[in-house]
């Protein structure tokens, strides 16, 4: 097919939904370790605990801030009081691990026999003083991280709209800003005031999204030296400091799987949203940041130059897959984003899986998509909602990518075939944003490339039979 006959815009499709992908309770995984005074109840069965056992790996032995509520059979036939039961472990955990919340996670066994948790939490949080927020992440509606959107959309009604009486104008912002303060860290009170002056005057903005504590300063100080302050993440580091939301307020996400908690900032807490491209990849951070600039009137400063000396230095990364094919199976919302960012390092991507599409969410993200496609001289690529891994199977077999995007399910019989693969999780869990980690995200890209290519003399590519005779 020549560029010509190329579709002008994005084609998009929709199967089965018949796909692997983490139950959504993993979000309790790393969400977790980001607010440290919180602690995840998962009010499931077996299967769950299983899964977050068997996923979770190593994490496990750490003695985590999580755990199962496991439900019995008298729950389920409703001969016990599930408000007498929740009351008992939440008491427990207030003993063990006095937590600043408790985080409940309905799961698909709650949804089924209907157990209301929303209507319960208000109630045993005044009795027991702890506040409960209650997110439904469950394998029935939602795919792995979208759980940390049910989180974070039922936090965002959490975040105090005004600033306490005592703290004055000038700490109101610090106060609820730990970044701020690491920034100001061994500042004296001058400087500090200083310093507040270096930031162009717009509307306090908020930026949304779980990242670890070294991407969140990193990104912050990526909008510093463009004049923006930064007045609140959503989630902080701790519950007790989730930033103060008013309405007018300016919020953008960082990551492509945030649409409810998007929604929810802006219909319950009237902020505005900033729709922009997520920053992963040097080209996406610097779309996000221009975005982020263009709003507040503000011209970008050195941004041409930031992403040209990120890209020179990707380069050796770069080489290794120019040219190069990519399919990605779809599992974790991530998908958009970084197939963007490979057809910028010159590769094609086959198909981009996706386990939901939020279209309007997802707007700029499309549409820097489809202009790096057209700029780069490759065709769009077809973007599969919902996939079914059976039908993918038999493309891949036909398409013969050079690197297929999968889940563990699929990754080692697809190597057997001869057939290069990147398990997908890893892409959650590695540090992805902002310029300086476009490194660690081609790392990850290129292991298996590199990895194959130093195997290859031994002929061992292909490790079934072609054909299996019944
Ligand atoms: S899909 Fe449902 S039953 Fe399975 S682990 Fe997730 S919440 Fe539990």
């Amino acid at each position: 097919m020549t560029i010509a006959q190329q579709p002008e815009a994005l084609n998009f499709e929709c199967e089965t939904g018949n796909y692997h992908t983490f139950c959504p309770i993993s979000c309790v995984a790393w969400l977790y370790q980001k607010i440290e005074d919180s602690f995840f109840l998962v009010i499931g069965t077996k299967t769950c605990g299983y899964f977050l056992q068997n996923a979770m790996g190593v994490m496990i032995f750490a003695e985590p801030r999580y755990a199962m509520a496991e439900l019995e059979e008298g729950d389920i036939s409703a001969q016990l009081n599930d408000y007498e039961e929740l009351k008992r472990l939440c008491l427990q955990i207030k003993r063990d691990r006095n937590p600043s919340v408790i985080v409940w996670i309905g799961t698909c066994t709650t949804e089924i026999i209907k157990t209301d948790l929303e209507g319960l939490a208000p109630k045993l949080e005044a009795e027991i003083g702890i506040p409960i927020v209650v997110a439904r992440a469950n394998g029935l509606d939602y795919a792995f991280t979208q759980g940390e959107d049910t989180v974070l959309a039922a936090m965002a009604n959490r975040c105090p709209s005004k600033a306490p009486k005592a703290l004055t104008e000038t700490d109101k912002s610090d106060e609820r800003n730990p970044i701020q303060k690491l920034l100001n860290f061994g500042k004296k009170k001058e400087e500090v005031i200083q310093e507040e002056s270096e930031y162009v005057d717009h509307p306090p903005l908020i930026l949304f999204g779980s990242l670890p504590d070294p991407v969140v300063t990193q990104l912050t100080l990526e909008l510093k030296k463009q004049g923006i302050k930064v007045s609140g993440w959503l989630p902080a580091k701790r519950f007790t400091e989730l930033p103060i939301i008013e309405e007018g307020y300016y919020v953008a996400g960082v990551n492509p799987f945030l649409s409810r908690t998007a929604t929810t900032l802006m219909r319950r807490r009237k902020c505005k949203l900033i729709g922009a491209p997520f920053p992963i990849g040097p080209d996406g951070t610097r779309a996000w940041v221009e975005k982020i600039c263009s709003v507040f009137g503000i011209t970008p400063q050195g941004l041409d130059e930031r992403e040209a000396q990120i890209w020179a230095s990707l380069e050796d990364y770069v080489k290794l897959i120019r040219g190069k094919s990519v399919f990605f199976m779809g599992d974790n919302l991530l998908e958009i984003s970084q197939a963007r960012f490979l057809v910028r390092c010159g590769m094609m991507v086959h198909e981009v899986g996706i386990p939901y599409m939020d279209k309007r969410y997802q707007a700029a993200e499309l549409a820097l998509l489809e202009k790096t496609c057209q700029e780069m001289g490759v065709p769009l690529p077809k973007i599969v909602e919902k996939p079914d891994n059976y039908n993918q199977v038999q493309r891949i077999y036909e398409l013969k990518p050079d690197l297929v995007i999968t889940g563990m399910a699929h990754a080692n019989p697809l190597e057997a075939r001869g057939i290069n693969t990147k398990w997908s999780v890893e892409f959650t869990f590695a540090q992805i944003h902002g310029f300086t980690n476009a490194r660690d995200l081609l790392e990850l890209v290129t292991r298996p490339l590199r990895r194959n290519n130093n195997l290859k003399d031994l002929g061992w590519d292909k490790l079934v039979k072609e054909e299996a005779k019944i």
